[in-house]
């Protein structure tokens, strides 16, 4: 009932002849899937890509915005921004964005409202450290950044967000959490979800795994019971990888 949703997170990667490259490369191989697919690149390639990808399923997504409207805020982007050029999609609170950039709960809470507000779907992530994970402290860690991000967004809004657990350990090192390690902590925020807002809506809200997704072990993720989808970083780069990515 929830549809899988895997997006690939480009990150700082691509000039845009490379990006609309792997679009053309992969938009007719997704038509026909039951899976949402998602690239989430840099605000240079957008409108590039939305264009490339006009007409088939594959949509685009940023990796970040900012959550006041408009005003003296250099070198941010606001959602009315995204929406202007087609993107549907935006990446919030990315365990990168706030390790080296300043997003805290209450900002990721902030953008997930404004997301909502104007109508793009906001991919939440949260995640623990290695350190959190060895404390034992993994389920608390991401029980406060889940109940933070939703803070005061309605249960009509709610399924329209999107989760992404992604421990940090497991970012960007080859290290992926064991499905069942992965499964355990979504089932939970599941369970968070259940404490916020009740069983119907909590079953609706579609929560991806990441953390080091591959070709090689993306059908052993997706199998789980309750992991919706995958958001992918450097398996997300060549268009071969995706396609596998898509077709689990
Ligand atoms: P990775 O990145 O797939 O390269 O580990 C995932 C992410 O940061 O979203």
């Amino acid at each position: 009932m929830r549809k899988p949703i895997i997006a690939g997170n480009w990150k700082m990667h691509k000039t845009v002849a490379e990006g609309v490259a792997f679009i053309n490369a992969v938009k007719n191989e997704v038509e026909g899937t039951d899976v949402e697919a998602l690239i989430c690149a840099p605000y240079t390639l957008l409108p590039s890509l939305v264009e490339a990808a006009k007409g088939t399923s594959v949509k685009i997504g940023a990796q970040n915005m900012h959550f006041e409207d408009k005003g003296a805020f250099t070198g941010e982007v606001s959602a009315d921004m995204l929406l202007d050029i087609g993107v549907t999609h935006v990446i919030i609170g990315h365990s990168e964005r706030r390790q080296y950039f300043g997003e805290t709960n209450e900002t990721v809470n902030k953008k997930a409202h404004k997301a909502l507000q104007k109508g793009l779907t906001p991919i939440v992530c949260c995640g623990e450290t290695l350190e959190q994970r060895e404390a034992g402290e993994t389920k608390s860690h991401c029980k406060v950044q889940i109940e933070e991000a939703f803070t005061g967004i309605a249960a009509a809004d709610a399924p329209k967000v999107v989760i992404a657990y992604e421990p940090i350990w497991a970012i960007g090192t080859g290290k992926t959490a064991s499905s069942q390690d992965a499964n355990d902590v979504i089932a939970f925020i599941r369970e968070v979800l259940v404490g916020l807002y009740g069983d119907a809506v909590s079953e609706e809200v579609r929560i991806q795994y990441g953390g080091s997704v591959k070709p090689a072990n993306v059908e052993e993720i997706m199998n789980e019971s309750d992991i919706d989808g995958a958001l992918v970083g450097g398996a997300s780069l060549e268009p071969s990888d995706f396609l596998q990515l898509v077709n689990f």
